[in-house]
């Protein structure tokens, strides 16, 4: 066996420090495609355009309306371990962004052509960059206020990664369900998304005080009819913590995890924990096989969860998860009893 001596350690150069942490954050377009939305909705986005070609691999773009970045953010937009999210240990444990690890940026540019441009507002014009040209120097460019993110030829430098890549297809229906997430976890937010020049939707925003006539609809549209004539409302807060959205009939419940939507302070969240708890709450109703169908909103003081546990903040810890359990637990199943004997109440209520 080859010795390796021991003065062999060695700093890894920043570009492969990158990469490394880009082969945490980006398995696939759909990685790519969440990490820029999430910004778009840190920026203050009211309106988020979604453009890709060829599943992703070829072409990701994301534009928003937000708060836009100057020539000084720009290019350190670009930098790993900057953020304009957090500055210390106690904004990390109360951190209501979406990201704040200064990473997604630095990576998805370590690994594809990346073109940011930026205006902020009253801004006499924006400003633009490309990791094609020079990370460092930006150009003056027109750009209405907010900003757009160009991921040109993902994992053109890393063809091991290109490889794992599914069809066209596969990789695109990863995006169109993780923009119907979005859509729903955000409904104050539209959001528009393109595949190939095609438009698959294009939502407006909905005002927050239109929520109760609007935002139906939008379920409608990304679950389909059908799960809106046979879901119940849930909205209802207690000790800290508070639960708004719909829970399925047991009679619409399907075969596929599919329609199980999550979040936890409007992050797309995927908890064993949770999935236990609110199947605890169909237990009685639904047959053992059959999978429940949700969208559902849990609020909490941001303090009380964890968000960083995982690169992808797919995974989330709460200080009291049993708390949250038995919460969640007798909210469903309180909203499944209500209407299940024909004397009781009206289903719709
Ligand atoms: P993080 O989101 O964890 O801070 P990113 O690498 O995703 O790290 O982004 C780095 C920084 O770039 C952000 O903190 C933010 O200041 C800026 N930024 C990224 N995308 C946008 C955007 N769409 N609008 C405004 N600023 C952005
Ligand atoms: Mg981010």
């Amino acid at each position: 066996p080859r010795e390796i001596p021991m003065s062999s350690i060695a700093v890894l150069p920043p570009t492969l420090v990158n990469q490394i942490a880009a082969g945490e954050v980006v398995e696939r377009p759909a990685s790519v495609v969440k990490e820029l939305v999430e910004n778009a909705l840190d920026a203050g986005g009211r309106r988020i355009v979604v453009q890709i070609e060829e599943g992703g691999s070829r072409l990701i773009s994301v534009r928003d309306d937000g708060r836009g970045m100057d020539d000084t953010d720009l290019p350190l937009a670009l930098t790993a371990h900057a953020t304009s999210k957090i500055r210390s240990l106690d904004d990390l444990e109360a951190v209501q962004s979406m990201g704040f690890r200064g990473e997604a940026l630095a990576s998805i540019a370590s690994i594809a052509r990346v073109t940011l441009t930026s205006c902020t507002a009253n801004a006499p014009h924006g400003w633009t960059l490309s990791n094609e040209v020079d990370v460092t120097a930006c150009k003056p460019a027109a750009h209405p206020q907010g900003t757009t993110v160009l991921v040109r030829d993902l994992f053109y430098q890393t063809p091991a990664r290109r490889k794992f890549l599914r069809t066209e297809r596969t990789e695109f229906g990863q995006i169109d369900q993780l923009m119907r997430r979005f859509a729903l976890a955000h409904p104050t937010v539209g959001f528009t998304l393109e595949h190939n020049g095609r438009r698959l939707f294009d939502l407006p925003p909905i005002g927050p005080d239109q929520l109760s006539e609007q935002f139906p609809a939008r379920i409608a549209q990304m679950l389909g009819e059908d799960f809106l004539t046979r879901a119940r409302f849930i909205d209802s807060t207690a000790s800290g913590l508070g639960l708004t959205g719909w829970v399925a009939d047991p009679s619409y419940a399907r075969s596929s995890t599919d329609q199980q939507l999550f979040f936890v302070n409007g992050r797309i969240v995927r908890d064993r924990l949770i999935g236990f708890a609110i199947r605890r709450a169909y237990a009685d109703v639904l047959h053992h096989a059959r999978q429940p169908a949700y969208v559902l909103s849990l609020n909490l003081d941001p303090r009380h969860v964890d968000v960083n546990v995982h690169p992808t903040k797919a995974e989330v810890r709460f200080r009291d998860g049993r708390a949250v359990q038995d919460f969640l637990f007798r909210e469903i199943h309180r909203a499944l009893a209500v209407g299940a004997d024909p004397g009781v109440g009206d289903a719709a209520a």
